[in-house]
């Protein structure tokens, strides 16, 4: 049942990259299927002076490709509204009042709000100060504030970022993006482990040897070199996307699949994450910047020959990193996390390697070992599963031989689920906050990235390390290598 859900979007950056890119095809989306239907408006905020026609223009424009008939197209950018607006001038936020509260009355809104803040994370304070005192934010109906990332560059800048926010909104009112949480393959991770009893019985440091989650890129920083630079693989996609992962696939099960449940167990996963020593961070944390290359043929400009990129530049492209979690489940369970710019394949996958038989019957020398089972789960640009096993030849003798079970979606199935964007907007509109981060999720993250920072800025690096196309600089291998293990994913040339 498809129930009709009602609301005003105030979108902050609504002539931005993001928002024409993602946010507007998702709530045609969400109106397609019913979710939004009469009874919401968007008004779109920058400082450029648009009207109200032209606006419309550019949201039809950035659903022309998923437009199903014109006419519905055209009544869905009709609910759409042009607001130019400074967000520093205090005055621009009583304009802002006015028009929130003719479109309240107009489409009968019942005083719910979403604010999107889809631009740069130095205006989010101010922002949220002017919501509340210009009266912006009221009682009468629901008002969920929607962040992008990043939330900080470290503890104290996300810390002091998140006072600001938290003076004018409440935590269950704010709504932290972290569009990783919206894959489809991502929320399947919670279906894997506590629908399966074979994997939740298994799920522990008694038969796990090792985990590794790898977030490949294959683009470099392309045109967003400036912010890259200031960033780095570390803050850039560790800090946020990969401890999600890691605290999904590390917490306990939830005592119901719901947001705070969610979240408390999360949250305790986060907590068990060992802060290292910067010792401990020179053995398990590695760093790497893609040098120029040839790929297929082609030129491949290496990141300091980037736009926007300093020529002596040591900012992280590739990270690669033990994750060690210390509780009763997880002791002495690594889990291997890598992500890098510019490597060999595009995307996303979780290997879980079991622990292997005590010994090998199917070999004379029972000491060499059997290939391991390993759970695949593909997150992207492939969503499915792959379970690896030993099986017997076919023949005589009793040679063994792997065997892959994989499950894949279709390319139909993943074209028709939902994007992660238009999931997360309909979990704020249902103010399901189960797939955003908590404050002390994100507070526990940069706990633990800050103290990796903190000892790779003592040292200088020496960069680059890799040709773009390799799957990243060799200490990547050998931080494996020193534990008797290997990256399981690795895609050839
Ligand atoms: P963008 O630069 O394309 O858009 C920024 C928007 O903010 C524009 O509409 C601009 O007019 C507006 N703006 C800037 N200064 C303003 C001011 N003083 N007053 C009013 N409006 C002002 O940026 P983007 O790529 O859309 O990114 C927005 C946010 O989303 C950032 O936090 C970014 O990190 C995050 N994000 C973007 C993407 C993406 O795919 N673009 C992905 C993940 C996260």
């Amino acid at each position: 049942m498809i129930e009709e859900k009602i609301a005003l979007f105030t979108i902050f950056g609504g002539t931005g990259d993001l928002a024409r890119r993602k946010l507007y095809p998702s709530l045609y989306r969400l109106y397609k299927k019913g979710f939004l239907n009469k009874k919401f408006a968007v008004i779109g905020t920058a400082r450029r002076e648009w009207s109200d026609e032209y606006y419309r223009e550019i949201v039809l424009d950035t659903i022309a490709e998923i437009t199903e008939s014109k006419e519905d197209a055209i009544e869905f950018a009709s609910h759409f509204y042009y607001q130019a607006h400074n967000v520093t001038d205090t005055e621009h936020y009583a304009s802002l009042k006015t028009l929130s509260q003719k479109l309240n009355e107009k489409y009968k809104l019942e005083e719910n709000h979403i604010y999107y803040l889809a631009m740069s994370p130095q205006f989010f304070g101010t922002i949220t100060e002017h919501l509340k005192d210009q009266g912006l934010i009221n009682d009468t109906g629901f008002n969920r504030l929607i962040i992008e990332k990043p939330f900080g560059h470290d503890y104290e800048s996300a810390s002091i970022l998140n006072n600001q926010i938290r003076s004018s909104f409440k935590e269950e009112q704010i709504y932290r993006i972290d569009h990783y949480l919206g894959k489809e393959m991502i929320q399947n991770i919670s279906a894997v482990r506590f629908a399966n009893a074979i994997f939740e019985s298994m799920w522990n440091n008694r038969y796990i040897d090792n985990i590794q989650i790898t977030l490949s890129e294959s683009l470099g920083v392309e045109e967003r070199g400036g912010y890259y630079d200031t960033s780095g693989a570390l803050r850039d996609m560790v800090q946020n996307h990969i401890l999600q992962v890691v605290s999904l696939l590390a917490m306990e099960p939830p005592t119901e699949l719901k947001d705070e449940a969610i979240r408390d167990e999360k949250i305790k996963a986060l907590r068990s994450l060992r802060i290292f020593s910067p010792e401990e961070v020179r053995n398990y944390f590695v760093r790497g910047q893609y040098g120029p290359s040839t790929v297929n043929g082609e030129n491949s400009l290496g990141y300091r020959e980037e736009e926007n990129v300093a020529d002596d530049s040591t900012t992280e492209t590739f990270v690669a990193g033990k994750v060690l979690i210390d509780n009763f489940r997880w002791a002495g369970v690594p889990f291997y996390i890598r992500t890098g710019k510019k490597l060999r394949e595009k995307g996303t996958q979780i290997n879980i390697q079991f622990k292997n038989m005590p010994l090998n019957l199917f070999n004379d020398d029972h000491s060499v070992p059997l290939e391991p089972n390993v759970l695949t789960i593909y997150i992207q640009p492939t969503e499915g599963f792959s379970l690896q096993l030993n099986s017997k030849k076919i023949g005589q003798g009793l040679e063994t031989e792997l065997l892959n079970l994989k499950h894949k979606n279709s390319a139909e199935t993943s074209a028709n689920s939902p994007e992660a964007y238009e999931k997360l907007i309909l979990d704020c509109l249902n103010g399901d906050a189960t797939n955003f981060t908590h404050w002390d999720e994100v507070a526990s993250s940069w706990r633990f990235v800050d103290v990796i920072r903190e000892a790779w800025d003592q040292e200088t690096p020496e960069f680059p390390n890799y040709p773009s196309g390799s799957m990243g600089p060799v200490c990547s291998d050998q931080l494996l290598a020193s534990d008797g293990f290997k990256w399981f994913w690795n895609p050839q040339k």
